[in-house]
């Protein structure tokens, strides 16, 4: 689907690789890309009531509830079907990298990715299944940095900014699906998107609004 999708030439591969793929795709800076959604939100007239629920039962402003809280959706669905994929990132100060790259390893501890946004890069990163702990790993950031570092050695000595870690919402299969409080009020699920939810995102949304009561 990608227009300019190519195999790359042998003296485009770093060391080691047999093979790879060229091409422009779009790179989302994610504290800037909510920031945007969230603006776009409340233009729209959408207003933001942050709140923990511990049950769908408690929501009482909302003509349809929709049902995105990633892995505590599958809690407040009773669906026990939902599992964690632990991920973590480095961010460092960008040395003058202006190409991504993305080595495709599925899931695995040992990813490598390096995703340049302007003044920072991100560097990945892990994947791993089950495994609930948001906390910082300073063993995978330094090997994370280390692998980075032999495709573009430019990111050895890359000043550190951040550090984050998250948890890929995962289930066997994405959930879009409409349902009904016992009360009657429509609720639609929207739950499971794993790694790849931004991707997902708009598509699942167009999907959404064709669920909601007319
Ligand atoms: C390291 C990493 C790399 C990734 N890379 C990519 C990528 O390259 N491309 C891609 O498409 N996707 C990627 N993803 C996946 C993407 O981030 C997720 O699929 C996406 O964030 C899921 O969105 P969501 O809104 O369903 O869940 P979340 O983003 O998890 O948001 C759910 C929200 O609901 C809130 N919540 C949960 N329970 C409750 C409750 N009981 N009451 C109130 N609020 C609650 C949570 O606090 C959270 O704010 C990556 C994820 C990680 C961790």
């Amino acid at each position: 689907m990608l227009p300019d999708f190519r195999e790359c030439s042998p003296g485009e591969l770093p060391a080691g690789f047999e093979g790879g793929y060229r091409s422009t795709v779009p790179l989302i800076d994610m504290p800037v890309y909510l920031q945007y959604l969230l603006r776009r939100f409340r233009e729209a007239g959408g207003t933001v009531q942050q709140q923990f629920v511990s049950s769908l039962d408690e929501i009482d402003d909302g003509s349809v509830i929709v049902n995105c809280a990633g892995l505590g959706a599958g809690e407040l669905a009773a669906d026990g079907s939902m599992r964690p994929i632990r991920g973590q990132h480095v961010v460092v100060k960008n040395p003058g990298i202006t190409e991504f790259f993305s080595e495709d390893t599925g899931l695995s501890p040992d990813l490598v990715c390096i995703y340049p946004h302007g003044e920072t890069v991100v560097l990945g990163g892990t994947a791993i299944d089950g495994e609930p702990s948001l906390r910082e790993d300073p063993v995978a950031a330094r090997a994370i940095v280390e692998r980075c570092a032999e495709i573009d050695p430019r990111l050895a000595k890359a000043a550190i900014v951040a550090h984050r870690v998250g948890a890929r919402p995962t289930r066997s299969e994405v959930r879009v699906e409409a349902d009904v409080r016992e009360d009657g009020v429509p609720l639609i699920h929207n739950y499971g998107h794993g790694g790849s939810g931004v991707t997902l995102s708009w598509g699942c949304a167009r999907e959404i609004v064709g669920l909601l009561p007319s």
